[in-house]
């Protein structure tokens, strides 16, 4: 599992919350602000960092069902500019389990970098293990997928390299499990592609 750093260089924390207008940059809220260094931390600087409040910064580091109603300030922080953002926006939508996160998940338009950045937090998340996954391979909703299990995708997905887009809805039987909990293999149009979990459903 990846550590929060915990240095905060003064520069850095008058930059952060003058960037943020001394609001949580997930749901505005101003109580316990405090600087946030999105794992896994390759250094601190303003774009690795997001200013969160108290009661956002306890939720970020599990992986557990989160309560909807409470995360409402997402469908702001979705659009934020700021990559340390988006990768928190990235991570805490699954876990929200609702029709608008899941469409907003779809929405949000990231670099690839930054999308990559957030699997990478992904893989280290560790409440995954006491659930019985063992650490390993989830769909969007949490539930273990096993080797052979079929899964439908739930958004639509622009395949790389293939030339085609693998439509939501689409059920892909058999899949493989990969070294990398956040991807699995499977056939799609013929051609078989690499998943990533979290836009998947265990069918
Ligand atoms: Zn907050």
């Amino acid at each position: 599992m990846y550590k929060r750093s915990v240095i905060n260089p003064s520069h850095l924390e008058s930059e952060l919350f003058t960037r943020c207008s001394r609001r949580c940059e997930l749901c505005a809220g101003t109580d316990e602000l405090r600087v946030h260094a999105v794992t896994p931390v390759t250094e601190v600087s303003a774009e690795r960092c997001a200013v969160v409040c108290g009661a956002c910064d306890a939720a970020l580091d599990g992986a557990d069902a989160l309560d909807a109603a409470s995360w409402d300030g997402l469908k702001d922080a979705a659009w934020s500019t700021v990559p340390a953002v988006q990768v928190l926006v990235l991570r805490l939508l699954p876990r929200l389990a609702v029709p608008w996160a899941t469409e907003l998940l779809g929405q949000i338009y990231v670099d690839d970098d930054v999308r990559a950045w957030a699997d990478a937090g992904a893989v280290g998340s560790s409440s995954r293990d006491d659930d019985g996954a063992g650490g390993g391979h989830v769909d969007s909703n949490g539930t273990p997928l096993l080797e052979g299990d079929s899964v439908t995708l739930i958004q639509d997905l622009d395949v790389k390299g293939a030339n085609f887009i693998a439509k939501r809805g689409t059920l892909v039987k058999g899949i493989r499990l990969t070294d990398d909990p956040a991807c699995v293999e499977g056939k799609v149009n013929k051609s078989v592609i690499v998943l990533k979990t979290r836009f998947l459903k265990k069918a």
